[in-house]
């Protein structure tokens, strides 16, 4: 046997126990239910493991979890007959965080540690897994023995910073873990919350862990038959193990949906939305889906898999099913439980796909249909949601053709109409002008930056609304979607803004058009792909576009911000000039006067630059232009 070890806890994790010792004050209480649940998984594996190698796993029919607890000694013990760990596992599992949306959980926390509602109180509601115990605890002791392992390990910690781990004699008959806590003394005499007292803690199992799929068990006292019997005790099933799923839904009320979801998906806020469905027939199967209030922290991150989990009869199969909800989809949070599976197919799971495609996307059908219901009958609500989830949305189209139709209908947009407000596509093609043939939209970082390009001018003066694509995919997404019910949509910074209608040609005088040939030659075509006359400018002199089947210059600086952009793919430049301005006519001068002048190449260098920096893309040279116009000024 090894010798007893002092192991340092990792920086996160120190941090964690830091706030859980000194910092929360409210919702104590969740520790039990963050123990039990941990219990209730290393059963779940357990079994699982018990498939193949049913050598080495004995009682797999009497998965428990006990809790005792000593009101003089002031402890608790909660001890399940699960998987158990070997020694690499504690140190790996308790001593440091591996999660990774713990991780970012705590830097979120740190951004928002001055704000009221924020950070700590957050946390307590939360709950961060077995390290919530030392809210409530002085000292923490376990004692495990995994049958990968020939002895049993015990670890100790008081929640300092260090802990102790050792080799321990524990047989195999006594697999799974066994974690003492010893309980803090009250400061007050509030008897709801002082946790070493059987009936505080089987309200709290009511409350947290009535579902657990296991029996959780506690010494109670037995009913007296007659008032006069000596008190007796006998071991009683505390919790329902009715999971909320099985339940029929009339059954089942807001509150406790609520709670489920809290507990079991780990977020401290309600569900959004929450999908109970029951279907019989080919296809036999129950869904309970909860769409969050709150986008996750770690939603986007590739850590954070997508995936339903999945029972059979009530009997946990597999965590993060993917097969079973699209991954645009991928912030729906459930389970589906269907006799069709069997525990041992987990790993064969292929086999069955057509069964889980067929879930799938029934599953798919009822999301997408009840937000179309919420945006027909509860537009704040359904404004909220977007304004948490819309990317998604959106993603959807993109990645997912088949859906478009539903999604796009689903899509909300601020507008030139109204820029506080969203409105749907067909709320926009509503109010389309007469004459007008597409659905404008303009990408940029921010509204307010949209609303200051050059290109908007025109587009104004003809009355035009125009979508604001704020959203890094909204202009890809559009590349694929292309139309809505037939009305193409449109960049205003696409070469056109609109077809030249028969009879219509604009006919530009030769002078004008040889001085645009000038300007393009004098540019040359690395910068410039075209110079050409503009009909959507006002006030400003000259604006930048991009060719009409490229990438327009908002989805290339997207590309670029994201590392994304492999084939260094470019949005080809036009630079489009207001004839009718003054500055124009300047340089149009200098051009009649002198073919050769060398000041008619630094002007078109100037247009160029000035309409770069309307666009918002860097200058080639920033203190050639900063000379250029100096020069330009002393004149
Ligand atoms: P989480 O349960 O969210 O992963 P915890 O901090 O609660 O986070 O637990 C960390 C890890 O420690 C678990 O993922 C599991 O591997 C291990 N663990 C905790 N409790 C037990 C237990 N009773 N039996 C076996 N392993 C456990």
């Amino acid at each position: 046997m090894s010798e007893k070890e002092i192991l340092n806890f990792e920086a996160e994790t120190k941090q964690i126990l830091n706030l859980m010792v000194h910092s929360i004050y409210t919702h104590k209480e969740i520790f039990l239910r963050e123990l039990i649940s941990n219990g209730s998984d290393a059963l779940d594996k357990a079994r699982f493991e018990s498939i193949t190698k049913s050598d080495k796993y004995k009682n797999i029919d009497d998965l428990k979890i006990l809790i005792e607890v000593d009101s003089e000694a002031r402890t608790i013990k909660i001890t399940d007959n699960g998987i158990g760990m070997t020694r690499e596992e504690v140190v790996q599992n308790i001593g440091s965080i591996a999660r990774s949306g713990t991780k970012l959980f705590l830097e979120n926390l740190e951004k928002n540690k001055d704000k009221k509602e924020g950070g700590i109180d957050l946390i307590g509601q939360f709950g961060v897994g077995f390290y919530s115990a030392f809210m409530v605890s002085d000292k923490i002791t376990i004692e495990t023995r995994s049958v990968e392992s020939e002895v049993g390990i015990k670890w100790e910690s008081i929640g300092d910073g260090t802990y102790s781990i050792e080799d321990i004699d524990r047989s195999i008959e006594k697999r799974g873990t066994e974690i003492t806590l010893e309980i803090k003394k009250m400061d007050s005499e509030d008897a709801e919350s002082d946790y070493v007292d059987i009936y505080v803690l089987q309200r709290l199992i009511k409350k947290y862990s009535d579902y657990v799929n296991y029996p959780i068990v506690m010494n109670m006292p037995k009913i007296k038959e007659k008032d006069d019997d000596k008190e007796e005790f006998e071991l009683k099933t505390v919790n329902s193990m009715v999971s909320i799923w099985q339940k029929n839904k009339s059954n089942v009320t807001k509150e406790e949906y609520n709670e489920f979801y809290k507990a079991h998906f780990h977020d401290y806020q309600e569900p959004f939305e929450v999908i109970h469905s029951k279907v019989e027939g080919v296809l036999e199967y129950t869904a309970l889906l909860f769409l969050p209030r709150k986008s996750q922290f770690n939603f986007l991150s590739p850590d954070n898999e997508r995936g339903l989990e999945l029972y059979s009869k009530n009997v946990f199969i597999m965590d993060k099913c993917k097969d079973l909800i699209p991954e645009y989809l991928r912030f729906v949070k459930g389970l589906v439980d269907s006799p069709d599976f069997s525990l041992n197919i987990s790993r064969e799971i292929l086999q069955h796909t057509n069964q889980l495609k067929k879930i799938a996307s029934n599953i798919e059908k009822k999301i997408l249909d009840l937000l179309q219901n919420t945006l027909k009958k509860d537009r704040a609500k359904y404004e909220e949601f977007y304004g948490e989830f819309g990317e998604s949305i959106k993603v959807g189209i993109y990645s997912d053709f088949t859906q478009k139709e539903k999604l796009q209908n689903l899509l909300l947009f601020k507008t030139s109409n109204d820029k506080d407000k969203y409105s749907t596509l067909a709320e926009y093609k509503d109010r389309m002008k007469e004459g007008q043939d597409f659905i404008y939209y303009s990408g940029g970082a921010s509204i307010e930056s949209i609303e200051r390009l050059p290109h908007m001018e025109g587009i104004r003066a003809k009355g035009y609304e125009v979508l604001y694509f704020t959203d890094r995919v909204d202009e890809f997404m559009v590349s694929v979607m292309r139309d809505f019910e037939g009305t193409q949509l449109r960049s205003i910074s696409h070469g056109k803004i609109e077809e030249t209608k028969e009879g219509e040609e604009k006919v530009i005088d030769a002078k004008t058009t040889d001085v645009l040939t000038a300007m393009k030659e004098a540019l040359g075509e690395d910068k410039i792909f075209d110079v050409v006359e503009s009909d959507r400018l006002e006030s400003s002199a000259v604006c930048l576009v991009s060719k009409d089947d490229g990438l327009t210059f908002n989805m290339a600086k997207v590309l670029a911000e994201s590392g994304n952009n492999v084939l260094g793919m470019k949005a080809e430049r036009i630079l489009e000039v207001n004839t009718k301005h003054g500055l124009f006519d300047k340089i149009r001068g200098e051009y009649e006067e002198n073919k050769a002048s060398p000041l008619f190449k630094e002007y078109s260098e100037l247009f160029y630059d000035q309409a770069c920096i309307l666009e918002g893309l860097p200058l080639d040279d920033p203190t050639l232009f900063a000379k250029r116009m100096s020069d330009l000024m002393i004149k």
